[in-house]
This record gives structure tokens, sequence and C-alpha cells, in this order.
């Protein structure tokens, strides 16, 4: 795409409506309400917006684009969607696994997030999941943790789409010593962040378990207040059941309706243990739930009732939860393990086709987050978050079906070039706005800190380091 390739084009273009952008000879698939799928499609692209989407043969007669992108032999998709994860936790990649989710959680990654999660560390980390994010087609994420403010810095300085949130919690946190105060800075930080092309914070309570009524209540009230999404992690485990069971008479879902919280700005996590009163009550409520397949395996969580779910009408989207239980943010991935999982839990390989899976990855994480009118599907009029993707491999020979390609073939590192916002994020499989380079430099030696006060094995630039 450099100005040489567009003047070699000129001569095709008469007339001169100007775009930033336009994307020719490609295999669009859109993910709109038909589902469309155009060959030699071509997009074009202008103030981050997606002004229009054709043949080839007509957008090239008609505009004169500053940048124009031949996706010949390639596919292109909408940006992915991660409804669900920890960012900064790529930091942690790989440092407990293995373990059970209580002991995992309590014993190892809260411990360890106590002693290095501090605004330094929380912009590499976050700069990491953005660099692995966007080089496996991820546009937009869902976050919640700590220092969401510095999150936010290093998002609006890479470029990407996210809904970024404090954790209330009724522990002290690293940045907030109690859950009031996690609550004074969700507040200023959505003053701060207001208006930004990019950047929304939200709103989180970490889970039944772990969040005071009082502060989950308070929580939400904030996010309605405001307008702005509501994160909870519900039901993860049969262990928080039992919990809520005990303490209350109710099971997560009902305990959260009986607080009065639930609603569609409500983003639940995981879902796995949820009855068929629970998935009326989701149903009723409008609640998004972000569906971590790879993570539910990882710590044997359970399966989450996704076929339920869609059946019900449930909103559900695809997440990746944090990278220290999955241990990647891949999303193509993520959705080949959703499609899988739920054939072999049901016993029945026709449950959640490839389009299904794609959908909840695309349009569906959208709807999850309350972005459909933004993101989640290639049309006119929505924001330019846009993933092209490489079929020159052979895995991805030959093609009968698009979504079949998609979902259990290819894989985020077949992603090429990336538009997020209209803004070329990744083109030909580099990062435009990041550094890799320095920044495994600067997360190696992190985890050599990390490991030597763990006094585990790091591995480090391909040395092994004994400790
Ligand atoms: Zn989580």
């Amino acid at each position: 795409m450099t100005h040489t390739e567009q003047q070699s084009n000129s001569s095709e273009i008469r007339f001169g409506v100007n775009a930033d952008y336009l994307i020719i000879n490609g295999l669009v698939v859109t993910m709109d309400a038909e589902y469309r799928i155009i060959e030699n499609g071509a997009i074009a692209i202008n103030d981050g917006e997606i002004v229009e989407l054709g043949y080839t043969s007509d957008l090239i007669e008609v505009y004169k684009a500053r940048h124009l992108i031949d996706a010949k032999g390639k596919l292109v998709i909408p940006g992915l969607i991660n409804t669900h994860t920890h960012s900064p936790m790529t930091i942690f990649r790989g440092y407990a696994d293995d373990l059970q989710l209580r002991e995992w959680l309590f014993d190892h990654i809260f411990p360890v997030e106590a002693q290095f999660v501090n605004s330094e560390n929380v912009r590499t980390g976050t700069r990491l999941a953005i660099a692995e994010m966007l080089l496996g087609g991820t546009t937009t994420f869902n976050d919640m943790y700590f220092y969401a403010d510095e999150m936010a810095k290093v998002v609006d300085q890479v470029g990407m789409r996210a809904i970024l949130t404090e954790s209330l919690i009724d522990f002290s946190a690293p940045n907030n010593p109690t859950p009031e105060h996690a609550m004074r800075t969700s507040e200023a930080l959505i003053a701060k962040w207001a208006g930004h092309p990019l950047i929304t914070i939200g709103v989180s309570a970490h889970a039944p378990y772990t969040t005071s009524a009082k502060v989950i209540k308070g929580g939400k009230e904030l996010a309605d207040k405001n307008g702005v999404p509501f994160n909870i992690h519900v039901a993860e485990t049969k262990g928080e059941v039992e919990f809520t069971q005990k303490e209350f008479g109710l099971s997560p879902v009902e305990y959260l309706e009986s607080l009065g919280v639930l609603g569609s700005n409500v983003i639940a996590a995981h879902c796995v243990h949820l009855s068929p009163t629970d998935i009326d009550i989701f149903a009723k409520r409008n609640v998004g739930v972000a569906h971590n397949p790879q993570c539910n395996m990882k710590l044997a969580s359970g399966v989450a009732p996704v076929p339920a779910f869609l059946q019900a009408g449930v909103k559900v989207g695809i997440g990746t939860d944090g990278v220290a239980s999955n241990n990647n943010l891949d999303l193509f991935d993520e959705i080949r393990s959703a499609a899988f999982i739920h054939k072999l839990h049901n016993d029945d390989p026709t449950v959640l086709d490839a389009r299904s899976a794609f959908e909840m990855a695309t349009i569906g994480s959208a709807r999850v987050l309350g972005m459909e009118h933004l993101i989640g599907s290639i049309e006119a009029g929505k924001r330019a978050d846009i993933v092209i993707v490489d079929l020159d491999q052979p895995h991805a020979h030959p093609v009968y079906n698009i979504y079949s390609l998609i979902v259990y073939s290819m894989r985020g590192s077949d992603v090429e070039t990336v538009l997020v916002d209209g803004r070329l994020m990744v083109y030909k499989r580099k990062l435009v706005s990041l550094d890799l380079g320095r920044l495994y430099q600067k997360v190696d030696s992190l985890a050599r800190r990390i490991a030597e006060s763990s006094k585990i094995l790091a591995y480090s630039n391909n040395r092994i380091r004994k400790i």
C-alpha cells in the first residue's frame, strides 16, 4: 500500500470522491443481518467510518483514496471483539497453571498481584496484551482490572477500542485500599475519559463471592447514572453457587436479580452454572454473557449452557478472560474451542455451527457490549474496525465454506492487516505503533523479577535462568 501502488491504480479512478482508505478485491464477510459475503468486495473508509461497501469494479470507479489496500486472495472480516479479559495479566502468563481455581486465585494470583501490580507494570502488561490482540485480529476489548487510567493511557497511545474498568472488590486492591475508593476512582475516570472516540470507562464488581451487595448495587447505580457498561463474574464455579445458596438461599443470578442489578448494560462473565430459571431471568433482563470456554476448560470450571442461552435469546459474546487462565488472547483459537466444547458437551456435532461461533466473536460480542450500532459487522455507517486475513497458506485451502474456514482452520497468526476506527494498526503482520523488541525486553526483565520473588524458573530470551 505505497503511494506508488496507489498511483498505478489511479488511472482507474475517474471521479473524485475522497476516502482515506479503499480496500479492494477482498472476500468480504460482512456479518450483517443477511450474512452477506461479497466476492471481489471493496470497502471505502473515510474519517474512521465505513462510507460504502460494494464490488471492487463499482467502488474503484468512484473513490479517490489516499491509500489503496489490495486484498486479493484475502479474507476481509469485522474486527474481533473480546468481551472479557484482564489485559495487564499478560505479565503473569504461565505463572501458575494446573491448579484448582480457588488455590490458583487466592494462593498464587492475588498474592503476586499484591506485590507486582503497579502503574508501570499495568502499562507494560496492557501494551503486551494490545500487541497480541491486534496481531491476532482483535480490535475491541472489555477489561476489568486495576489502574484503569494507566490502561486507558496505553490504549489511547496505541489506538485500540476498549471498555476499561476498575474492579470493585472487598479486598484492598493495589491502587484502591477500599471498594469505596475504587468507586470514586471509577467515577473520576468516567468523567476524565468521557467523549474519547475509542475508550469507554465502565464499572466492574468482581463477583458475588468477593464483593458485598452494597458495593455491587453502588457499582451498578454508578454505571446506570453514566450510561456505561457494568461487568461482573457470575456463576463461574459450583463453589460460587454453593456460596450464594448457603448465604442467601439463592443462585448467583437470583441473588443479583434480588439486588435489582440486572439489566441490558450488564456483562456477565462465565455464567457456567446457570439453571433454566437463571437463563429466563437473563433473557428477561437482557443481560449479556461473556463466554470464556478456554478459561473454563483450563480451570475445569464447567461448560456454560451457551446453546440454551442462544435459544432463549440471551446475548452471547466471546472472551478469553485473563491470560493467566487461558494462556493467550487469540480469539480465533477461542471460537474454535467454543464450537468444539459445546458439540462434545451436548453429544451433538450440530450444536453451535461455525457461523454461530463466528457471530459470537463479532456482532454477538458487539451486542453484549452495547456497541452493535458501531462495530461487529462491515456495514456502511459503522466504524472501520476491519481485519484482513491471509489465505495464501496450506491450511486455508481448499475453501468450501467460509465460516468453516474461519472457525475451524484459521488462527490469529494468519491476520495480516488490521484497521481500528479507520487507522492502520497492523500492516503485513507488523504493528504500526508498537516496538515489540523493546516491549519484550521490558516484559522479560519484569518476569525475571517476579520469578525471583517466587523462586520459580523464568525462561527469557531463549536462555534458561535458574533461580
Ligand atoms: Zn475474569
